[in-house]
């Protein structure tokens, strides 16, 4: 077969698997925002025979045909070609799933699910040794599938890629080291100021609907396009992409309290914004797709903190958060932008703020990675964790709940996931500065109610090019260096010593 017949029928095919799979992702959305309670029977099973499609699919032999015919073609020759690009991960994604035997993948997918049940009965009750047997069944399956998977150095490799391509916990490693000292310092610098922002304005009367309208002004003011996407409200949240057109983004309110709403509307519109900014004509081939989980996460992060917990930002926006909830009337501009960052260290990751966010990373991480190299026994995981918080946060859990069983992300199978959450921090105060060097300072645009000189930076350089390139290949080139702890610090360091004052 003629190289370019080979990659007409692969692109059809995949493009095909695409529209398959971005059905489930339609079902996913449904089920975590409107399905009533008696149609998730009928939803598991639709997603299980979507999974047995998709998994012939994804192994089909024809694939490794197109792909043997495409081997050396002058078609594929330039590495950054929109053809190369889509065969070297479509490469990628084929020898992927064939290395994981049929077995294995109906093993994790039910070990995974039944884990999940199995938490969410475990946690309110504190029942660690109820759940243990079932992560310690999910971490079994996860080290026998990256044997599977191979790697070269060792067997956390071999996860960390699938969500970040190409990364290693080598690399890792000093760049975390790097963070956790500079965060450690800034932190103590933090609690011995005896400045103090008052967090219980935060916690006035703020209805629903007002915070969701004010949601969605922002999201127009910021460039999101609500014609092609949607808000919704929902337990946790999170951005979903359909299609082209249709990028969806969910967030939860409390009454109670500011925060969860409208800064988790900006996290996931940054998400959103990402995946708006995607090539279209690229959809359903790698060209076109996000490229990792953390240039991902470094989309929200930039969105929710570099930009939305700015001072500028406020400037502008305070006035119609005032106006929406009457409640912040005698509160001043400077005392709801200080209360906004507030830095407390505590147990639960995803309360943290910003200087104290990635220590609980950086504490999965070094737990993982025990774990995966037999340094670390699943039923020692409590005590380990309790001596990492302790140090990096002095503070401790007296529970499982609050401690070691707090996330879902183990019981999902999501091991080697959690670096991606600091990579998304890393990259965008890398990206961030390198914009501000492209544009000037951007804050005082944003108190002028200007996003969209920001806002095209970010698609020009980062949305744009989908997944040409690697991640770390896109952070080099976008901002002429590797993925660098300095930049966040730098950035947290200045933040934060004007707001605590020293
Ligand atoms: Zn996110």
């Amino acid at each position: 077969m003629r190289p370019e017949e080979a990659y007409t029928r692969l692109l059809e095919f995949q493009r095909e698997t695409a529209y398959l799979a971005s059905l489930g992702a339609l079902a996913a959305w449904d089920q975590r925002t409107m399905i009533p309670k008696k149609g998730h029977a009928h939803r598991a099973m639709q997603f299980a025979a979507l999974a047995r499609l998709l998994h012939q699919r994804r192994t089909d032999p024809r694939i490794g045909e197109w792909l043997a015919a495409l081997e050396g073609s002058p078609l594929v020759q330039d590495p950054h070609a929109d053809e190369a690009v889509n065969v070297r991960e479509w490469k990628r994604a084929y020898e992927k799933a064939l290395r994981i035997p049929e077995r294995l993948a109906v093993e994790l997918a039910q070990a995974t699910s039944e884990a999940e049940t199995a938490w969410e009965e475990a946690r309110p009750k504190d029942d660690w040794k109820g759940f243990l047997p079932y992560l310690k069944r999910v971490l079994a399956l996860k080290k026998e599938e990256a044997e599977a998977l191979g790697y070269e150095k060792e067997p956390y490799d071999a996860l960390l890629d699938e969500y970040e391509p190409g990364m290693r916990a080598e690399e890792l490693k000093p760049l975390f080291a790097e963070l956790r000292e500079g965060l450690a310092a800034l932190l103590d610098r933090i609690l011995g100021s005896a400045r103090r922002p008052d967090t219980s304005i935060l916690h006035r009367h703020f209805p629903k609907e007002k915070q969701e309208a004010f949601a969605k002004e922002l999201l127009l003011a910021l460039g999101y396009d609500l014609e092609a996407g949607r808000l919704d409200p929902t337990a946790h949240p999170f951005e979903i992409s359909i299609g082209p057109g249709d990028v969806r983004l969910t967030t939860r309110y409390y009454e109670d309290f500011f925060n969860a709403g409208i800064f988790g509307t900006l996290h996931e519109m940054g998400h959103g914004l990402y995946e708006q900014g995607l090539p279209p004509e690229h959809w359903g081939t790698p060209r076109g797709e996000a490229v990792s989980l953390g240039v991902h996460e470094s989309q929200s992060r930039t969105w929710e903190n570099l930009v939305g917990r700015s001072f500028g930002f406020w400037r502008r926006f305070y006035p119609r958060a005032q106006a929406y909830f009457p409640e912040l009337l005698d509160v001043s501009l400077e005392a709801f932008h200080f209360a906004i960052n507030a830095v407390e260290p505590s147990l639960i990751r995803v309360e943290a703020d910003e200087v104290t966010y990635n220590l609980h990373i950086l504490i999965r991480f070094e737990l993982e990675l025990a774990l995966f190299r037999n340094e670390l026994a699943p039923e020692d995981l409590p005590l380990a964790w309790g001596e990492r918080y302790r140090a990096y946060l002095g503070v401790a859990p007296r529970d499982y709940r609050d401690g070691v069983m707090q996330d879902v992300h183990w019981s999902g199978g999501l091991l080697g996931y959690f670096p991606t959450y600091t990579l998304g921090n890393v990259y965008a105060a890398q990206f961030f500065k390198k914009a501000e060097e492209a544009l000037g300072p951007l804050e005082e645009g944003f108190a002028q109610g200007e996003f969209g000189a920001f806002l095209d930076w970010s698609r020009r350089n980062i949305h744009r090019e989908g997944s040409r390139f690697r991640p770390k290949a896109l952070v080099e080139r976008v901002t002429g260096e590797p993925p660098s702890a300095r930049y966040l610090l730098d950035y947290l360091n200045r933040k934060f010593s004007a707001l605590y004052g020293f």
